[in-house]
């Protein structure tokens, strides 16, 4: 801008009051309810979180509801709550069916999710484990087992081991089908089946990062509710079950308190839902916990911030939801609901954002731990011939009938190798070195940072 054209600027008060005037430059308190409510430093909107754009502060936790509802419909999936630390560590709680497609839509890859928490064994709340456990061992998780944590039930049939062993057995033909892929340790699950009654216990403790459960009371023993802590930060996943005083005891004081809820609509909702009211009404005061009973609750547990999921995600219902909520917690609240709601949280702030997760994602590459320097490529445990009679394969097609004329691809139709290939980093194509080693790096620049704050606390004292 010229000099001649620069205009007086206005006076003092004019600034003072229009910019500041309304403000309240905590001169008082707006709203009732966003204490603490702000968003995080580095999110690039805080109204959206579109996957892969944003890296979680290294002292940040971040929640991703991936699935929300009970009933399977295309805008919200079965439950599935996803918690990402600052120090690279992620976590699955519950991985209900059709869930798997959000995380894709995510930004993450499948054979990052090596950590499943199940709360119980309703279908909704593991349908998509077996998926889990065929493809990501395909893309990628070779060289570390999935684990998988659980309550035990009343006898040992009804425990999380029992499931995962009908799982293997279910998917006897994929596996070995699969075994024509590199593997390694693709079929290895590690299960920890913890007592159910052993309220309080840590069935994880890794990394600075402690898992606890409790029982919650959901008709049948076995069903449980978890909270994690890392950091000073701290979230809690009730799962299923009826409100009860061990909720309130042992997700007391969280940051973050995630419980399912099911509002007082039922006869209304046995319209939209299709569940006939006597069915609705009972399966809820045997299994669920009611909108005014989650407020009740989160006014016991004082979380920084107070949230819903399991439930109908309905313009009609949203607002009772809310009503019976506040008819006991006056604090902040959101929905977990529907799929794709995102929650950063540091010591300071929490933030809720609407994720945007789309139909047609760029799916993340495998994530590999580069530390030795190399990526190492398991032999695939079997051949076609292993596994499949000749009459069918001699059937095929010769591809030069369908190839046009002059189109030569160079065909893989056997395993290239016959041993483990393994492949220095420095000598990997440079768009896989860059994208398999993405996470990995992020964990090496939190140990960087942890150290460097360590040396500071040194140089201070
Ligand atoms: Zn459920
Ligand atoms: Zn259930």
């Amino acid at each position: 801008m010229t000099e001649g054209k620069k205009r007086p600027q206005s006076s003092p008060e004019d600034i003072q009051n229009a910019l500041y005037g309304g403000v309240p430059m905590g001169r008082w308190k707006e709203g009732l309810l966003f204490d603490g409510i702000a968003p995080t430093p580095g999110l690039k909107s805080a109204a959206n979180w579109f996957p892969r754009t944003e890296k979680i502060g290294p002292d940040e936790m971040r929640i991703i509801f991936m699935g929300t509802s009970p009933m399977i419909r295309p805008g919200q999936m079965n439950t599935s709550v996803f918690v990402q630390l600052g120090n690279g560590d992620s976590f699955v709680f519950d991985l209900g069916e059709g869930s798997v497609a959000n995380y894709i839509a995510g930004g993450f890859a499948l054979n990052e999710l090596d950590k499943v928490f199940i709360t119980h064994l309703h279908v909704d709340h593991f349908g998509a484990l077996p998926y889990l456990y065929m493809f990501g061992g395909w893309s990628g998780r070779w060289h570390n087992k999935l684990r998988v944590f659980g309550p035990s039930g009343r006898t040992p049939e009804y425990g999380t081991a029992k499931m995962v062993e009908g799982m293997q057995m279910m998917l006897g033909w994929h596996m070995d089908a699969f075994d024509l892929f590199p593997n390694g340790e693709g079929w290895d699950i590690e299960v920890n089946e913890f007592d159910f009654r052993d309220n309080g216990g840590v069935i994880y403790d890794e990394n600075g990062v402690q898992v606890t459960h409790w029982q919650r009371s959901h008709a049948k023993d076995g069903a449980s509710g978890y909270r994690l802590d890392w950091n000073g930060l701290s979230m809690a996943w009730t799962g299923d079950g009826r409100p009860s005083q061990l909720d309130a005891e042992y997700a007391g004081g969280v940051d973050v308190y995630i419980t399912e809820t099911q509002a007082e609509l039922i006869s209304i909702s046995s319209g939209v839902m299709g569940v006939p009211p006597f069915l609705g009404r009972y399966t809820i005061d045997t299994h669920h916990t009611p909108g005014y009973a989650a407020g009740y609750l989160m006014n016991q547990v004082k979380p920084r911030l107070g949230m819903t999921t399991h439930m109908a995600f309905d313009a009609y219902q949203n607002e009772e939801t809310v009503a019976e909520i506040r008819h006991h917690w006056k604090g902040p609240f959101h929905f977990g609901a529907p799929d794709g709601v995102v929650v950063n949280v540091t010591k300071d702030d929490i933030w809720v954002r609407e994720g945007i997760l789309p139909d047609y994602p760029n799916s993340r590459s495998p994530q590999f731990d580069f530390s030795d320097g190399q990526l190492v490529v398991p032999l695939p445990r079997n051949t076609r011939a292993d596994i499949q009679e000749p009459f069918v394969r001699e059937q095929e097609i010769d591809p030069a009938e369908y190839y046009p004329e002059g189109y030569h691809p160079i065909l893989l139709e056997e395993w290239p190798v016959d041993s483990d290939l393994v492949v220095d980093v420095e000598n990997l194509p440079p768009a896989l070195q860059k994208s398999m080693g993405e996470n990995w790096r992020d964990r090496v620049a939190y140990r960087k940072h942890i150290d460097e704050l360590t040396a500071g606390d040194e140089g201070s004292e």
